[in-house]
């Protein structure tokens, strides 16, 4: 079996500009100095991306992009490329966010030609899914995580190697305060995790790391992280305060490093 390293993203959104950036960066860099057997990544908006990027270098805290245009380059307003992020230092992007799909007509089509183009780029894609609120009270959940596995990793062959990680966040827990249960999460995960053995087989699956995104906080990480299959976290707000993201890094390399054969100690 694959051991799977733990890991945690921050998703600043649109917050901090890039002075409040540069200061989160700095504090964060410190805060988490000492971390081990977690990776941790953070995705600043595009304008502070280069400084942050500088300030996290050598760091364990990789940058990522929130957002990328699969063509390299072109007549495409406000759009920014795959290459012009790891230019700017983002070693990840994230992809299909549900914030994107929602209010920016982000579909599993361009999802797919994203994340191409991410790894074309050697850019690790956060591959985000999740069921809303009515796909899930009418039973489609899996129906719709299955669609949107599917179409958004048509034409892909993947090895054992994981390139790709995948964001498990229900619609209807991001930004809410409403989280998954542990048991939602990890029904959700094993499912996943399922349809990529299928699709990928079994290296593939057992190495790729599926993260549980929806309303994060210090008090319920630690249940959702003994999950079997839940590797990490995307976070979006309680990723802003660097304190209390940091103190989600180290619940989160406490509670799980190596999936497989050291279960979340207890505090
Ligand atoms: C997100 O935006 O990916 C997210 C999970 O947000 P929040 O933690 O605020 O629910």
């Amino acid at each position: 079996m694959n051991r799977r390293m733990p890991l945690i993203a921050g998703n600043w959104k649109m917050h901090k500009t890039g002075s409040q950036a540069v200061e989160a960066a700095h504090e964060l860099k410190s805060r988490i100095a000492s971390a081990q057997n977690v990776e941790v990544m953070v995705a600043p908006t595009f304008t502070a991306l280069f400084q942050v990027a500088q300030i996290l270098k050598g760091s364990n805290i990789a940058v990522g992009g929130q957002n990328l245009h699969w063509e390299h380059q072109g007549a495409y307003t406000g759009e920014i490329s795959a290459e012009m992020l790891t230019d700017a230092g983002c070693s990840h992007v994230i992809i299909g966010h549900s914030e994107r799909r929602q209010y920016f007509g982000e579909t599993d089509e361009t999802v797919n030609k994203k994340i191409k183009a991410a790894l074309n780029s050697h850019l690790i894609p956060f591959f985000c899914i999740g069921e809303s609120e009515s796909e899930r009270e009418s039973g489609n959940t899996f129906s719709v995580l299955d669609k949107q596995v599917r179409d958004g990793l048509n034409g892909f062959t993947f090895d054992g190697q994981a390139n790709l990680v995948v964001a498990y966040e229900p619609v209807w827990a991001i930004g809410t305060g409403k989280t998954a249960s542990r048991e939602q999460a990890q029904e959700a995960h094993q499912f996943i995790r399922g349809l990529l053995e299928n699709l990928f087989g079994k290296a593939f699956a057992s190495a790729v790391r599926i993260l549980y995104g929806g309303s994060v906080k210090p008090d319920n990480v630690k249940a959702l992280m003994e999950m079997p299959d839940v590797d990490g976290a995307l976070v979006g707000g309680a990723s802003l305060d660097p304190e209390t993201f940091s103190k989600l890094v180290f619940l989160i390399t406490n509670c799980s490093n190596f999936k497989d054969d050291n279960p979340c100690q207890s505090f």
